[in-house]
């Protein structure tokens, strides 16, 4: 099978067999291409939705392998937070790997934004990705294994017009990030970021043609992503490929920002 770019989508080796993993926000989009990836290399999955979860546990179905479950999950809600992290060890038994993708955007310029939807992305973008990162080191400790991978994006790296609330929740999360790698390693925790460019998904779905060229200008490699570029970067950042890299920030942009 070819991606977008003509690149086919080699067989997996299944290096995650006996790996478990629980993907933020796995629903759809980037997060179900994810988890999909990881299902393929042979690691049990639990996919988490916040509002659909017929969405959800199609995507359950539909992965290989086997073992994977749906949860709810509100990244941004501590007891949301803590009941899926129980139901993950009560049903998997262990946590090895995971993947913070859960994100939301509510754009504005600056002086129009509402202070709401300034807390409204930064709960889910931010504090999310705390209280998710928290509770998964507390297994990951005990165990003194683990890879944790966040999901940013290139605005945080440079910054975007109508998305000073999204940028600072991305940027905030590449700091966090750095500071978690920092204290978890001396247990072998390792803690990483992605950071992607412009991806092909639902969102970029309902570009104009316009807007598709002007942003293609923009991207040296003159294509936008696949969720499949995506997923490769975060397999490599949870494998023992990556095994001696931590606090760093991949980017999977085109070369839009380097
Ligand atoms: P998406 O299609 O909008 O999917 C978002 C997922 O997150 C859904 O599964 C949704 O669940 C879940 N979710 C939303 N709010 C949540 C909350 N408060 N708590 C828990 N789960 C929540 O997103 P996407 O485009 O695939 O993006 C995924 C990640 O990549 C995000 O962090 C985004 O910032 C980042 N990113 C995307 C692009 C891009 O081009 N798409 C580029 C750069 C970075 P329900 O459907 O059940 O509500």
């Amino acid at each position: 099978m070819n991606d977008s770019q003509g690149y086919s989508q080699d067989q997996m080796t299944p290096r995650f067999i006996g790996r478990a993993v629980l993907v933020t926000g796995s629903s759809r989009g980037i997060g179900a291409g994810i988890a999909r990836r990881l299902a393929s290399e042979g690691a049990r999955v639990a996919i988490t939705y916040a509002s659909n979860p017929d969405a959800a546990q199609k995507i359950v179905t539909s992965l290989p392998g086997s073992g994977h479950i749906s949860l709810h999950l509100q990244v941004g809600d501590e007891t949301s937070v803590e009941k899926a992290f129980s139901k993950v060890l009560e049903e998997f038994g262990r946590l090895d790997f995971l993947v913070n993708n859960a994100g939301i955007t509510k754009d504005q310029l600056l002086l129009r934004m509402k202070a709401d939807d300034f807390d409204r992305v930064t709960e889910a973008n931010l504090r999310g990705v705390f209280l998710c990162t928290r509770a998964a080191a507390k297994i990951m400790l005990k165990a003194r294994f683990g890879s944790i991978v966040n999901i940013t994006s290139v605005v945080g790296q440079t910054g975007n017009p109508g998305q000073s609330n999204y940028a600072a929740s991305k940027g905030g999360v590449e700091a966090f990030t750095k500071s978690v790698a920092l204290e978890l390693a001396s247990r072998q925790v390792r803690a990483n970021c992605v950071a992607p460019g412009f991806i092909v998904t639902e969102m970029t779905d309902v570009l104009s043609d316009q807007q598709r060229r002007s942003i293609l200008d923009r991207i040296p490699l003159k294509a936008l992503g696949d969720v499949s570029d995506v997923a490769a970067a975060v397999s490599f950042l949870l494998s023992s490929d990556a095994k001696y890299v931590t606090g760093h920030t991949l980017s999977v942009n085109g070369g839009l920002y380097m």
